[in-house]
C-alpha cells in the first residue's frame, strides 16, 4: 500500500457499534420509552402472569445471530413473547415469595446507568461517590458508627456468604487468607434459626465450612430463635472443642416475617464474644417507618447487616447490600494488591479506597444510582409508610381469613406475611392446586410454604401498588378455585394479556 492509499485507509471511520442514523434510534428510544411507562401504567389491566405456550418457549430457541437485526424487529420480539410472560411482580397481584413491585423512576435511574456504563470496581469518579452517599446514608439509618462500611452486591444470597466470610477472617486471623481453613477452621461454628433463610447453610458450605458447621436453633412459638436453646447449643459445642464464631439472626424470616430479638441476641454475641450478623433481607428496612422501627430493636448493635433495596425498597432488581460495623474487618477479608490496580494520589487512578477491597467483585455495575434517585425521590418517610402500609394490609388480609369459615390461618401475622389455606380433606394438594389455579388465572400470585408439616398458601404483601381490592380479590380467588377443588372440579382459566403495543 502505498503511503497516501494507507492514510486514506485510516481516514475512513471504522465500523463502531454506534448507529447509522441517531434520528432513527432516537425514535426507535423515545418508543421503547414510551411504551415501559404505559406497561406499567397499565399494568392492573394485565394478568399477573400467564403460562408459556410451547410455541413462545421455541421463539427462544435459536443459532447464535451471526447477522444484524434491525433493533425495531428485536424489540417487537421482546414485546410480544417475553412482556407477556414476564415474572407480573410488577403488578399489584403479586404477593409470591418476596418481591419489590420496582418504580418508573429506578427505571429510569437504571437507563441513565447503562447510558454512563459505570465500573464500580474503583477509581476516582462521581458514581463511586454516590455508591459513598447511600452507603452512608445505610450507615445513618441503622446507627452504625462512622467506621462503618458497605457495598452494594446482587442480593442478600451474596451479602451473607461475604458476612460469613468477614467473620470467618475476624475469627481465624490473616493466616487463613493464605493458607485456608486448617484445623482451626474445621471447628468453627455458626448458628441460626430454624426459620432463617436457606442462603445461611449454602454461604456456610461455599465458605469452605461446610453446611454442617451451621447449628439450626428451635424457635418459639412466635417464631423467633430460643435464646436458651441457643445458649445450650453454645455451651455443648465449646465443651466438645469446637469453636463458636457467629449468630445469624432474622429481622423477617422468610416464611412469616418473624424477627429474632435482635436486642438479646446482642447481648448475647457480645457476653460470648460471637460475630452478629443479621439476615435483614426485606425486614431490615421497616427501620424507615417510624412505627415498626421498635420491632427492629438491637439491629444497632449488630456486625453486619445484609439486605436487598429490591424488595421492600421498591428498587429494581438487584440491589442487595451488605453493612459492616468495623469497616477495617470488611477490608482486611478482600483487599489484595495488584499491579494492575496501583492506587494513585491524583488521576483517575486516585479515590482510594475502591469497592474491589470490600468484596469478591472487580468489576461492579452502577446499582447505587437507581437506590439514590428512589431515596431523593421519594424520601425515606414516603417509603417508610409505604412499608407501614403493606403491613396493615397484611393485617387486613389476616382478619379477612379469619372472618371467613372456610379459611385457616397458620401463622402469627408479624410484618407483611400471611399464612393461611383453604379447609378441606386433603388440604396440601387442594391448596397447592388453588395456587397453582391462581397463577393461572392471572388473578394474583401467592406462592406456598410448609409450617408444622402443614402446606400453606403465602401471601406476602411487599408491591407499594398492591391495595385493598388486590386483598379482596386473593380471598375471593381462594375460596371459588377451593370450593371448585374441593368438590372434585377443574376450574375453567381464562385471560390473556395483550403485548406492549402492536
Ligand atoms: C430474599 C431473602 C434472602 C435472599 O435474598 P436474595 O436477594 O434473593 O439473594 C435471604 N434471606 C431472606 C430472609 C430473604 O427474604
Amino acid at each position: 500500500m502505498s503511503t497516501a492509499a494507507r492514510i486514506d485507509h485510516l481516514s475512513r471511520p471504522a465500523a463502531t457499534l454506534d448507529p447509522q442514523d441517531w434520528d432513527e434510534l432516537r425514535a426507535q428510544g423515545h418508543r421503547m420509552l414510551d411504551d415501559m411507562i404505559d406497561y406499567v401504567a397499565g399494568i392492573r389491566d394485565r394478568p399477573v402472569w400467564q403460562p408459556m405456550s410451547e410455541a413462545t418457549r421455541g421463539r427462544f430457541r435459536s443459532e447464535l445471530p451471526r447477522a444484524p437485526t434491525d433493533l425495531a424487529d428485536v424489540y417487537r420480539d421482546f414485546n410480544e413473547f417475553v412482556v407477556p410472560h414476564a415474572t407480573g411482580n410488577v403488578h399489584p397481584g403479586f404477593m409470591g415469595w418476596v418481591h419489590g413491585g420496582g418504580t418508573v423512576v429506578g427505571m429510569l435511574a437504571e437507563m441513565l446507568a447503562a447510558g454512563l456504563n459505570a465500573n464500580l470496581g474503583g477509581r476516582d469518579h462521581a458514581p463511586i461517590e454516590i455508591e459513598r452517599q447511600v452507603v452512608d446514608w445505610t450507615r445513618q439509618l441503622f446507627g452504625f458508627p462512622p467506621g462503618a462500611s458497605g457495598l452494594f452486591v446482587t442480593g442478600t444470597s451474596m451479602a451473607n456468604l461475604m458476612a460469613v466470610l468477614v467473620a470467618r477472617r475476624a475469627a481465624l486471623g490473616a493466616a487463613v487468607r493464605q493458607q485456608g481453613l486448617g484445623e482451626p477452621g474445621r471447628r468453627l461454628r455458626a448458628y441460626t434459626s430454624t426459620a432463617a433463610h436457606g442462603c445461611i447453610a449454602k454461604a456456610l458450605d461455599i465458605a469452605g465450612l461446610g453446611s454442617d458447621a451451621l447449628g439450626c436453633i428451635r424457635t418459639d412459638a412466635a417464631h423467633r430463635i430460643d435464646i436458651s436453646a441457643l445458649r445450650t447449643a453454645i455451651a455443648q459445642d465449646r465443651n466438645a472443642g469446637l469453636h463458636p464464631f457467629l449468630v445469624v439472626a432474622s429481622a423477617g424470616t422468610v416464611d412469616i416475617g418473624a424477627i429474632d430479638d435482635l436486642a438479646a441476641v446482642a447481648e448475647f454475641c457480645r457476653g460470648e464474644g460471637l460475630w452478629f450478623h443479621v439476615d435483614g433481607a426485606f425486614g431490615a428496612l421497616a427501620m424507615l417507618s417510624a412505627e415498626l422501627a421498635p420491632k427492629l430493636a438491637g439491629i444497632e448493635q449488630a456486625d453486619s447487616i445484609a439486605l436487598d433495596f429490591h424488595k421492600w425498597g421498591q428498587v429494581p432488581y438487584d440491589a442487595g447490600f451488605l453493612l459492616v460495623r468495623d469497616g477495617e474487618r470488611h477490608r482486611e477479608t478482600f483487599a489484595s494488591p495488584a499491579a494492575y490496580l496501583r492506587r494513585e494520589t491524583r488521576g483517575l487512578a486516585a479515590g482510594a479506597e475502591w469497592p474491589c477491597d470490600l468484596g469478591p467483585d472487580l468489576s461492579r455495575g452502577f446499582r447505587a444510582l437507581k437506590t439514590w434517585f428512589t431515596l431523593r425521590t421519594f424520601g425515606g418517610d414516603a417509603l417508610g409508610t409505604m412499608i407501614a402500609n403493606s403491613c396493615a394490609l397484611a393485617r387486613e388480609l389476616e382478619a379477612l381469613v379469619l372472618a371467613e369459615s372456610e379459611l385457616e390461618l397458620l401463622a402469627p401475622v408479624n410484618l407483611n406475611i400471611v399464612c393461611f389455606r383453604y379447609r378441606a380433606d386433603d388440604a396440601d394438594l387442594i391448596n397447592r392446586e388453588i395456587v397453582a389455579d391462581i397463577h393461572e388465572s392471572g388473578i394474583a400470585a401467592p406462592s406456598t410454604t410448609t409450617l408444622d408439616g402443614r402446606l400453606a398458601i403465602r401471601a406476602a404483601i411487599v408491591n407499594h401498588r398492591t391495595q385493598r381490592a388486590d386483598i379482596a380479590r386473593l380471598v375471593a380467588a381462594v375460596l371459588s378455585f377451593g370450593r371448585q377443588r374441593a368438590a372434585g372440579l377443574t376450574p375453567l382459566l381464562q385471560i390473556e394479556s395483550p403485548p406492549l403495543a402492536l
